[in-house]
């Protein structure tokens, strides 16, 4: 395979004039990735059942999945159901230079791609001349990266992002599965709601709540009856059970909410200890706002007690913002007023909400004071002064990991204190926390 561009293949004046581009997206999903890794470093794992994780499973291999396993299931319920399991607490820098080897295949092959964790959907609209038998070509580069990772992934092949993954998913794990637009409407009409793209397990819930469990009897409601029902979901769901998904590949997309949490090897007591892990959680959500270009306008944040019972409280800022400072003391604020149980904490985390794109207009200044406009996150010449601070920040970060910068209140938990310490570590990318997740 030539490592010609897509838009090659309209050299030729006469030949595309006529033509409708072909829409086709691949999605490509490493098979059961980071237990796969663990094998492949170490072959003895080999044909074992495998799990990484540390408290619940972040990936097992498939070995483990004969015995009922998956993601997100304690490892304690785990180890019971299958007591020959073993677990590994893993390797993230490890699994990242896997990652990045994927992405690097899947970006010699289509010029626009999007990357996920372990998955990347690439844009192969308009290459009918590049790639004439598209299944011929995915095989090429699922062959491409095996030889190149050791790796296995699932490709599936659609005209929008749903179908691409949901045919993806009959055909895991190492395979190939291919849907043309004539396939659709029998593939839809049979599908359980569940298996729908976007309907998680609350969404499940209430549907067969009503008797509605396959997408057939899903398309009977209107969409302002699906709106009523599921809100901004509802609407989105209306057209995805018509096989309509309008996300375009690497489309910045407004995110509802951005989420940071953890939770600990030990339950917590020590306040100072929480809102240092709380401070770097809010640090890590705030700098994603600002990578996305967003900001936020709420700020929830949620515990989970040694007793397992649940507490979120929310707030709602003066003003949108993606500067730590403000998110800081809001999240703060809203931690101090839930310890009243006087328990210890096992789960801390913070959720940003009323997310907006930063507007253009700000993003220049037209006079130099502007004290009208000073509030409760500070003057204006403050947030400006914190503006520049974090874009500098944010430079050395990108450049050299989150882990180059840190606040001196995440440094003493890097150190710890006598007692109920946790016994954290940092690499370049920042800290490694019990629950963490390459996307963060
Ligand atoms: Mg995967």
């Amino acid at each position: 395979m030539t490592n010609r561009c897509s838009l090659c293949c309209f050299s030729d004046p006469e030949g595309w004039k006529g033509t409708l581009m072909r829409p086709l997206v691949l999605h490509i999903d490493i098979d059961a990735f980071f237990a796969s890794v663990e094998q492949l470093r170490n072959p003895r794992l080999a044909n074992h059942p495998v799990a990484v994780g540390s408290g619940v499973i972040a990936s097992c291999s498939y070995e483990a999945r004969q015995h009922g396993l998956h993601a997100g299931m304690p490892l304690g319920k785990a180890l019971r159901r299958c007591p020959s399991l073993i677990i590994i607490r893993g390797h993230e820098a490890v699994y990242r230079c896997y990652a990045a080897r994927l992405f690097e295949i899947c970006h010699r092959w289509s010029p626009l791609v999007e990357e996920h964790l372990d998955e990347a959907y690439c844009d192969l609209s308009g290459t009918e001349r590049l790639y004439p038998e598209p299944e011929k070509s995915v095989t090429q580069l699922r062959q491409e990266v095996a030889s190149a990772t050791g790796l296995t992934v699932t490709a599936g092949l659609g005209r929008n992002r749903m179908f691409a993954r949901l045919i993806g998913k009959f055909h895991k794990p190492d395979g190939l599965g291919s849907i043309k637009p004539e396939q659709e409407e029998e593939l839809l009409k049979k599908l359980p709601v569940a298996q729908l793209p976007g309907v998680g397990p609350r969404t499940e819930q209430i549907l067969v709540r009503l008797g509605i469990e396959t997408v057939e009897q899903m398309r009977q409601l209107s969409r302002p009856a699906l709106g009523a029902l599921l809100g901004r979901n509802g609407e989105i769901l209306y057209e995805r059970c018509r096989g309509e998904d309008h996300r375009c590949i690497g489309g910045r997309e407004v995110p509802r909410t951005i989420q940071r949490g953890t939770s600990f090897d030990e339950d917590i007591s020590c306040p100072r200890t929480l809102e240092a892990m709380l401070e770097y959680l809010c640090e890590r959500a705030a700098r994603n706002l600002r990578q996305r270009g967003l900001e936020a306008r709420g700020i929830a944040v949620q515990v989970v007690h040694s007793d397992h019972v649940r507490d979120r409280r929310r707030i709602a800022l003066d003003r949108p913002t993606c500067l730590d400072p403000p998110i800081l003391e809001a999240a703060l604020i809203l931690l101090r007023s839930m310890q009243g149980r006087r328990t210890a904490l096992r789960f801390v985390g913070v959720v940003l909400d009323r997310i907006r794109a930063l507007p253009a207009a700000l993003q220049g200044v037209l006079f130099e004071t502007a004290p009208e406009s000073a509030g409760a996150n500070g003057s204006w010449q403050q947030r400006e002064r914190y503006k520049r601070l974090f874009e500098q920040v944010d430079r050395i970060r990108a450049r050299h990991g989150h882990g180059a910068l840190l606040r001196g209140s995440t440094l003493a938990l890097l150190q710890g204190t006598p007692g109920s310490a946790p016994k954290l570590s940092r690499d370049r990318h920042g800290l490694i926390l019990r629950t963490s997740c390459l996307t963060r």
